[in-house]
């Protein structure tokens, strides 16, 4: 339902649960985040109202520079903890906002490859796919893995392996790119984030692109490199 993603200089997870605060009018079941902690990716997630996710991260001291907030309402799996984004494989962790049209099929898929299910959704497909298609570039991983993948989604994901950067795409779902100085915002709307930025790149269905703290690749459906227009946004939510 709502997708906010953060890379930069600042404490993501506040960053991160601001932004989705702000997405709450949107309505959610359970809501989540992924922090790139030195020791590695940290997840909480929590079941009902924001509040719940806020006292829960107030007790830990994260110092993550990037992260990905998801506000989940449910497609595929009942509201749960198990079934709240971000969901995980290995080293990587990906939100999803949409559905996921084939995803029992690849569900079989990966079930035969080993790959064990802890949710009853269809993103968790997502991040098995990514990892399954992993071979060093996590751009190049997403790009193959979404061209297995039917339906619609806006997608975040973070890797262990390339803790640099948050890789994002979006088909029959929005998603924004904020540019920074210095850092660099992603959000299923643009209020997410309309707090630290005016400057807005919208992106093309079919569109991935690769952000760092100091910029941004777009790519198309075809994987040709692309630029999008940018637009400055003067109203106030
Ligand atoms: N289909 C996904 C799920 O049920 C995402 C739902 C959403 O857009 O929040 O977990």
């Amino acid at each position: 339902c709502g997708i906010v993603g953060y890379i930069g200089e600042q404490n993501a997870s506040s960053i991160l649960v601001d932004g989705l605060t702000k997405l709450e009018y949107r309505g959610y079941d359970s809501a989540g985040l992924a922090l790139m902690e030195k020791s590695g990716i940290e997840i909480e997630r929590s079941v009902g109202k924001l509040i719940n996710l806020k006292n829960q991260i107030a007790q830990k001291h994260f110092t993550a520079v990037l992260g990905i907030g998801h506000t989940r309402w449910a497609t595929h799996g009942k509201p749960s903890f198990e079934n709240a984004h971000p969901h995980r494989s290995n080293e990587l962790t990906v939100v999803h906002n949409g559905i996921i049209e084939n995803y029992l099929e690849l569900k079989q898929f990966l079930l035969s490859k080993g790959y064990g299910f802890t949710s009853e959704t269809d993103t968790e497909v997502v991040a098995h796919l990514i990892h399954e298609n992993y071979e060093g570039d996590l751009l190049k991983s997403v790009q193959k893995t979404l061209k297995q993948v039917h339906g619609s989604y806006g997608l975040a994901i973070i890797s262990e392996k390339e803790p640099d950067k948050i890789i994002i795409a979006r088909k029959d779902s929005p998603l924004v790119i904020g540019v920074g100085e210095g850092e660099m915002f992603a959000a299923s709307d643009i209020p997410a984030v309309l707090a630290h930025t005016r400057k807005f790149i919208f992106m093309d269905d079919g569109d991935v692109a690769c952000l760092t703290k100091d910029g941004y690749q777009i790519y198309d459906k075809n994987d040709i490199p692309v630029t999008r227009e940018m637009r400055t946004i003067d109203w106030n939510p």
